[in-house]
């Protein structure tokens, strides 16, 4: 039974990790997967997490009930703050809906249901390029998806009458999703100046904006800054989706915490929508899952605990950024043929080195580093002890 089940190739980004998994050489280096590591090339679980995994053991109130489909109400109103800011006019109107999800994927997934449901014949217009799953998500669920130029490969930099163009000839109340701090996999992500144009376009056509912030803290370090694109979207009051994940800034991953947020033009829209929202739900995966929502609900309402893994954020991506440097340092030292400004200037997790597939491959087969074929390095990958191998390497295939 089941013969004429074709194989499925390997996942883009998860495929690679599995290579290298199975790679014996000593040298071998993993920036395909974006997740955090030490400097000594470890995992990290985050110590505000742990004080909170250690708070949660106390509580002898807690038990292994059933959440509701939407998730917990109390993590899913400080999440609400967290994207929206604490005197967001949307939070004190009460027209946001959300509910919790299994990470931003679950939050993609939930919103792409949603779509099918009450949004049927719109397109989602989504950037070129991205992080790869955006694209499948939407084959998978069957909601019909386009693309909008996003990346000059020439300049390194944006490409905005492109993005703008596209955004402006989609049908007018389309659903554009936009990445709303540390583009992945390019780092690069438009001006306030740039963002103000973005908008304009999108509110002259009545299009859905769908944020996907998978990155808060991640671009400048700081949780609100981060979020100064998607407030100001909102209180100019677009439409707005907005998905969200806590794997890579509270370093989460596999414990799938995240939200989906639906603005709404009144309170009782909210509960029409959150009533749809428990239904799709119920019948995806019945509800979601406490132990992670619990840490972040514990740290998010504990002042102590909040600066400790605000500090720790910055922390992070500080680590990240003197690796950008350390790299570019070695490159320049090496001489390497081309401009590597771009790896100094971008920002958030990725490093957008414009390596060729070809140079791509050579990384990984001859040089046993491994990285995503469209050029993209984890920066959060890169160590004090293995910059200087990666530089070498780039170094050997840029020049043969
Ligand atoms: N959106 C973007 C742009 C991402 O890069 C990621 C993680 N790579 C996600 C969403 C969701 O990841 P997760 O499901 O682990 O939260």
């Amino acid at each position: 039974t089941w013969n004429e089940v074709p194989a499925a190739p390997l996942d883009p980004i998860l495929g690679v990790n599995q290579k290298f998994q199975a790679d014996t050489s000593a040298e071998k280096v993993n920036v395909s997967i974006g997740a955090y590591r030490t400097d000594e090339g470890k995992p990290m679980v985050l110590s505000c997490v742990k004080k909170a995994e250690a708070l949660l053991l106390e509580q002898s109130d807690l038990n292994k009930e059933y959440l509701p489909q939407r998730g917990d109400a109390t993590y899913v109103q400080l999440c609400q703050k967290m994207l929206f800011g604490e005197k967001s006019k949307l939070l004190a109107s009460g027209v946001v809906a959300t509910a919790q999800t299994l990470s931003g994927t679950g939050a993609l997934r939930l919103g792409a249901e949603f779509m099918k449901k009450f949004a049927k014949g719109k397109t989602v217009y989504i950037s070129n390029p991205t992080w790869g799953t955006h694209n499948s998500i939407m084959t998978q669920a069957g909601v019909p998806f386009s693309h909008y130029r996003y990346w000059n490969a020439a300049g390194r930099d944006l490409d905005l009458a492109g993005m703008l163009e596209d955004i402006e000839a989609a049908p007018e109340g389309s659903v554009i999703m936009l990445h709303a701090a540390a583009h992945n996999p390019t780092g690069v992500d438009p001006t306030a100046e740039q963002w103000g144009e973005i908008m304009t376009v999108c509110k002259a056509k009545k299009h859905v904006c769908w944020f996907d912030s998978a990155y808060q803290g991640f671009a400048t370090g700081d949780l609100d800054i981060d979020a100064t694109a998607m407030r100001a979207f909102a209180d100019e009051g677009l439409p707005l989706f907005v998905s969200q994940s806590f794997a890579k800034n509270f370093g989460l991953y596999g414990e799938r915490v995240g939200t989906f947020s639906i603005t709404c033009d009144t309170p009782e829209a909210v509960k029409a929508v959150m009533s749809q929202l428990d239904i799709i739900i119920r019948n995806l995966y019945s509800n979601p899952p406490k132990h992670g929502a619990n840490i972040v609900k514990t740290v998010l309402s504990d002042p102590a605990l909040y600066q400790e893994w605000r500090d720790e954020l910055k922390a992070m991506s500080l680590r990240i950024q003197d690796m950008r440097t350390a790299l570019y340092d070695e490159l320049t030292s090496l001489g390497t043929p081309g401009s590597w400004t771009h790896i100094t200037s971008q920002i958030g997790m990725f490093s957008f080195t414009g390596l060729s597939p070809e140079q791509c491959t050579q990384m990984v087969e001859k040089h046993h580093v491994y990285m995503l074929n469209n050029g993209r390095v984890s920066m959060a990958g890169v160590t004090s002890k293995n910059v200087k191998y990666i530089a070498k390497a780039i170094d050997d295939v840029v020049r043969n």
